[in-house]
């Protein structure tokens, strides 16, 4: 049922920040597609996306996303191509007039991304940053600027594992960047004018993103938007303008009937919060390692640590991080290479990972400690 894959009798749980661990059921079926969608004998990377089976699945994969996140009426839903990082330019594009204002939260390399790219469009305004303390919380007194069209957010800090527990109420709507914790928790979409998330973190494969778009915000800026950029190009044609990255909107598709039967985001949630506490826990209780990121902001998805500066000296720090990675694999405990920018290790605990895994974890993080260093 989750994300296990038996190697040579070796269960394996993938880390892995991004793309990341999918639920084995979900990724079985979309193998079995692949050969034969749908029983019509055609497999689906194969089939027309204007056909029947392919028009019932996107328009399926659609209403199945807007259940589990309670996604109002006035809010349309789109699967396009080009990751989180088009969204980066499609937002302003279609949102900041090139003589308006916009605020951004600088909360992480991506938040940084989404800031820079915006800065080409309009008038930016870093409203707050924790950049000087490297991303590790997130800063939450700040000003908006009256008048600004929107206030940015990045909800989870995939790097830096940190995360907003609570959204900052915005003068006019929220637009969020939620790559990294999209479907972990509940949210009140009518909050948020529009919300984006590459689905490679916790809801599919590369190659499509989701689009939740509160249409009333739509058509307010006076520049001629190319027209794949347009999101009105794609909302009357649900996501078939052109063709729409089918195969991964069908992964998609089959993660979302995984979470409904796991009893849905809500459910998910409590799972997500137990697992993040049993790592967390170990980590604040040991003498070795340490997290680094604020505890009030500790994010859900991403957890990384370090080894204690008191615990291994300086000069031995590498070596010994290189044992732990290695020592990690053998025992199936993957992609736990911190990101350069912060160092250490890093554990992605995404909604398919099992808690299992995390348990595997924090066994071995109590075996690496007794081992003298
Ligand atoms: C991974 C990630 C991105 C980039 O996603 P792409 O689909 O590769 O463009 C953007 N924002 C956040 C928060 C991410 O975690």
């Amino acid at each position: 049922m989750f994300s296990t894959f038996p190697l040579m009798n070796k269960i394996v749980y993938n880390f892995s920040a991004g793309p990341s661990t999918l639920p084995k059921q979900a990724t079985a079926e979309a193998a079995a597609a692949i050969a034969d969608f749908a029983s019509t004998g055609i497999g689906i990377m194969e089939m027309s996306h204007r056909t029947k089976p392919i028009e019932g699945m996107v328009a399926e994969t659609e209403s199945l996303l807007r259940e589990l996140l309670s996604i109002p009426s006035g809010y349309e839903i789109l699967f396009l191509g080009g990751g989180a990082s088009l969204q980066f330019c499609m937002v302003p594009s279609n949102l900041l007039d090139s003589n308006a204002s916009a605020d951004y939260t600088d909360t992480g390399v991506w938040a940084n991304k989404a800031l820079k790219e915006a800065k080409k469009f309009g008038k930016v305004n870093v409203v707050c940053s924790s950049k000087e303390s490297v991303y590790n919380h997130i800063p939450k007194n700040f000003e908006q600027t009256s008048g600004a069209t929107y206030l940015h957010v990045t909800s989870n800090n995939t790097i830096y594992g940190t995360q907003w527990k609570e959204f900052p109420k915005a003068n006019t709507y929220l637009v969020c960047d939620m790559s990294s914790d999209i479907l972990s928790r509940p949210i009140d979409v009518s909050k948020f004018g529009l919300i984006y998330a590459g689905a490679q973190k916790n809801m599919g494969p590369a190659g499509v993103a989701a689009v939740i778009v509160r249409s009333d915000i739509l058509g307010k800026v006076q520049r001629d938007i190319p027209t794949m950029l347009d999101y009105r190009t794609h909302i009357p044609e649900h996501s078939m303008f052109n063709t729409p990255p089918v195969f991964s909107i069908y992964v998609v598709n089959r993660v979302l009937h995984w979470l409904k039967n796991l009893g849905g985001v809500a459910a998910m949630e409590k799972i997500n919060i137990k697992k993040a506490n049993l790592l967390y826990d170990a980590l604040d209780n040991s003498k070795l390692f340490k997290g680094t990121a604020a505890k009030e902001d500790r994010s859900t998805m991403n957890i990384p640590f370090v080894f204690r500066e008191e615990a291994v000296a300086a000069d031995k720090k590498e070596a010994v991080e290189k044992k732990f990675l290695a020592m990690a694999q053998e025992k199936g405990l993957e992609q736990l290479k911190g990101h350069r920018s912060v160092g250490g290790f890093r554990a992605s605990i995404y909604n398919a990972m099992p808690i299992e895994g995390v348990e595997a974890l924090v066994g071995f993080l109590g075996e690496f400690e007794n081992l003298a260093h």
